[in-house]
């Protein structure tokens, strides 16, 4: 069987596409084969030996054309040479007339040209065939190298959803080669979450790429492997069209960031450590201050008592700052707790927008809303979005002007509008300054003290109150904030205790 195949494989010219040995001895042996059994036919199964009839020309044909396509140019004119010789060899051995001889000679002549012309054409196709699959190997051979020097893993799937290639780091990363004619979207990879989920095979970034057309970018995975090793991963996603815009394969990029969370969360822990300890002492030396400051004569207004004012002040900076670190370092840990009650919305912007106004006289700050809106949510945490929304309103307009609060209510949501006239935030950054530690990189922003948190922390709690956080801005032209909250309770009881882990 093996044998047969063989054989089989050794005569099959489709088996030499893309090789590029021409050797002629092989087209050599076969062809004077054929003449000899041409002989053989003539003098022995017809017994007539002038009888050599049209079927050498069929024969001589195919024999080239077969031999140029498996062995190229090379192939197709030795064939070429056996053939006219095998003729010559005839008009010279059958006694002819000179007449016949002459004719002979001139069929010979224009078939040779015919068979050789042949030859040329199959043979130059077969060679620039094999070129082609030659460049298009060593293409692939080039990128395979490549692709295996990358720190990510690669993953390519085919429009039947089946692996076309991975890189080695795909292996490394999964700890284990994936299995012969894995599909994706069908085929599951044990151990693999999202979100503290398992992920089923159509969730991958690589499915969506690869049957809607979406470029999917950093989602965070964690692989657990076989040898209980955990890792962590940032996977994208893209589909890969052909010229007519329809997607024919996906690819995937996996990337290791176990060494970066490891870090996020010794770096998290620093800061939580760092201003849980930093907390006793500044609310002692608040609450010292405090006493000192009641104590003192109200008539004095002495060096000793402005320099406590403003010892005192310079704590409160300091305590809202380690609270921020701390709301921060909880966000990251899913540990920020809602304590929800029924309150009055209007009230609560009213009275911060009293407050505003007489703490910063350069600026006016109005309220415009209606009174009487009451949602549900957590008192604290909503004061601390507005606070935070009218203090940068305030910082972020150096030259004072008008900075309006309203309040309405929208369906079964309160809306809440912030809106200052100061120096705005250009349309690049608008999306970026709710992210953790984000601040506008301008020249000008240099002088707006701040460490990029209120925004972020703001958004959190909007969001876990299952609201929605935007701003509208012009460069120079002012801002405008906007918070949504359901108005109803969010929970299912009033004073409940909600955590919501990594929303
Ligand atoms: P920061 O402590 O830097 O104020 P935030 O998270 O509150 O941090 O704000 C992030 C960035 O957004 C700020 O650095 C600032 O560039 C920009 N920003 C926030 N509010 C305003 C505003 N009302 N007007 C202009 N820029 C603003």
């Amino acid at each position: 069987m093996v044998m047969i195949r063989k054989l089989f494989n050794f005569l099959n010219p489709l088996e030499y596409l893309g090789k590029r040995s021409y050797s002629v001895v092989y087209p050599l042996v076969l062809s004077t084969g054929i003449a000899l059994l041409s002989e053989l036919v003539a003098y022995r199964v017809l017994d007539d030996p002038r009888s050599v009839g049209s079927y050498i020309i069929f024969t001589h044909i195919a024999l080239i054309v077969y031999l140029a396509f498996r062995s190229g140019i090379a192939g197709g004119l030795a064939a070429c040479g056996v053939a006219a010789s095998y003729y010559l060899y005839i008009i010279l051995t059958r006694e002819f007339s000179a007449v016949q001889v002459a004719e002979s000679l001139r069929v010979t002549a224009l078939l040779s040209v015919i068979y050789v012309g042949i030859a040329l054409i199959i043979g130059f196709l077969k060679e620039k065939i094999d070129t082609l699959i030659e460049r298009e190997a060593n293409e692939r051979r080039r990128l395979q190298t490549i692709l295996d020097q990358l720190p990510v893993g690669v993953l390519v799937a085919d429009a039947s959803s089946r692996i076309a290639f991975g890189n080695k780091q795909i292996h490394t990363f999964l700890g284990e080669e994936l299995k012969r004619g894995f599909k994706v979207g069908q085929d599951t990879l044990p151990g693999a979450m999202f979100q503290g989920n398992p992920v089923s095979p159509e969730e991958w970034p690589i499915v969506e790429a690869l049957s809607h057309g979406k470029l999917v970018e950093g989602r965070e995975y964690t692989l657990r492997r076989k040898d209980g090793s955990e890792n962590h991963f940032r996977i994208s996603a893209a589909p890969v069209t052909n010229s007519r815009g329809l997607v024919f394969a996906a690819a995937t990029i996996l990337q290791d960031i176990t060494a970066q969370k490891e870090l996020e969360t010794r770096k998290d822990d620093f800061v939580n450590m760092a201003s849980h300890e930093l907390k006793t002492p500044i609310t002692s030396m608040k609450l010292y201050l405090d006493t000192l400051l009641s104590r003192m004569d109200l008539r004095d207004t002495g060096r000793i008592r402005k320099t406590l004012t403003s010892i005192r002040t310079q704590t409160g900076k300091l305590e809202e700052l380690v609270s921020e670190l701390l709301d921060v370092t909880r966000i990251q840990t899913g540990k920020l707790m809602l304590h929800t009650e029924p309150f009055s919305i209007s009230g609560l912007a009213r009275e911060l927008a009293g407050e505003f106004s007489a703490s910063s006289p350069d600026h006016r700050v109005r309220f415009l809303g209606r009174s009487g809106i009451v949602v549900t949510a957590d008192r604290f945490r909503i004061s601390q979005v507005l606070t935070n929304l009218l203090a940068n309103a305030i910082k972020y307009s150096p030259s004072g002007g008008k900075i309006d609060v309203a309040v309405e209510k929208t369906g079964k949501n309160v809306k809440i509008t912030i809106h200052d006239s100061g120096i705005g935030i250009g349309k690049n950054e608008q999306a970026k300054i709710f992210d953790r530690l984000y601040r506008v990189a301008e020249p000008t922003e240099s002088t707006y003290p701040g460490l990029g948190m209120g925004l972020y922390i703001s958004r959190e709690i909007v969001q876990r109150h299952r609201g929605s956080i935007t701003v509208d801005s012009e460069l120079g032209r002012g801002s405008t904030f906007t918070v949504t909250i359901p108005q109803g309770n969010i929970t299912r009881g009033t004073k409940q205790r909600v955590s919501f882990k990594n929303v």
